[in-house]
């Protein structure tokens, strides 16, 4: 655990703790005072005073106990509810922050977001909007274990969409996203198999098994070896059994992506409102270039 995770780690079970101290406060000012003030007599409740907002009812309890008074007074609901609100806020903003951290998204692409996607054609449009919708209605789709298929000419922002896509997840859903590419996911397999790995293979496998998105780039590109070839498929077919969904990239035509991943796994991969999503333009890059010369 490096120090920044540490620290992270430390301010969530802070948060956690200072939660928990805020909602019992809260329940007093409903008159519920908890079993540690049990042996507490219930007093009348008095008007009390918040510089913020003003007059309020507060609870009132008090214990004598060997000659000593003590006592306990609800603070003001309006306070509470906002420090509640303020923790509640900080404590999602550091899970987001860590599953941002967490799903590997590509250096280049950190600022890629919907908004900020260039809509250059119908074409582009579409594709826009169905991922905005599936990112909309993500609850959904991980239940049904929806998945997507993003395919055609490289620099289309295939790859600024897929981070667009996670990142939006991420932020409003909290789910656990992974952007990888068969080269990492193959290299990161294959020194499992080397004597004295520290990862053993299926924990290796784990690792893409077990979050809820999955998206996997450079589809199609040449495999090593057979073994290599059933990898990527055995991975494919674990998220497909558990009901995960999975965004594939590929420069490939629907076609040939099928030759690599077989038929029946292309199938699955479209089932239900899965759709394959074509990017059939001249490249982005290309045409600011052709603008350019
Ligand atoms: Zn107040």
């Amino acid at each position: 655990m490096n120090n920044f995770t540490h620290q992270r780690a430390q301010e969530q079970s802070e948060l956690t703790v200072q939660l928990s101290e805020l909602q019992e406060e809260m329940a007093f000012t409903k008159g519920i005072a908890g079993p540690l003030y049990s042996a507490f007599v219930i007093q009348e409740p008095q008007q009390a005073n918040c510089e913020l907002h003003g007059h309020f009812e507060q609870n009132y309890l008090t214990l004598e106990y060997r000659g000593r008074l003590s006592e306990r007074r609800s603070r003001c609901p309006h306070c509470l509810k906002n420090a509640i609100d303020a923790a509640e806020i900080r404590k999602r903003q550091i899970r987001i922050d860590e599953l941002t951290e967490q799903a590997n998204i590509p250096p280049r692409f950190t600022s890629s977001e919907f908004n900020n996607f260039d809509i250059l054609n119908t074409c582009a449009s579409q594709n826009i909007s169905v991922l905005r919708d599936y990112a909309a209605s993500w609850p959904t789709m991980l239940a049904a274990g929806t998945s997507l298929i993003m395919c055609g000419k490289p620099g289309t922002g295939k790859n600024h969409l897929a981070v667009a896509l996670a990142k939006d997840i991420i932020r409003n859903h909290e789910s656990a996203v992974l952007m990888t590419s068969v080269m990492r996911i193959i290299r990161a397999v294959r020194r499992s198999w080397d004597k004295g790995a520290d990862m053993r293979e299926e924990d290796v496998i784990g690792i893409y098994t077990s979050r809820d998105l999955l998206i996997i780039d450079e589809v199609g590109i040449q495999y090593g070896s057979d073994s290599e070839k059933i990898i990527l498929f055995d991975i494919l077919n674990a998220r497909y059994e558990d009901m995960l969904p999975t965004v594939l990239i590929s420069n490939l035509a629907p076609v040939e992506i099928a030759e690599v991943i077989g038929e029946r796994l292309m199938d699955r991969m479209v089932e239900g409102d899965g759709a394959t999503l074509i990017f059939d333009w001249p490249s982005y890059r290309s045409r600011k270039g052709a603008v350019s010369a």
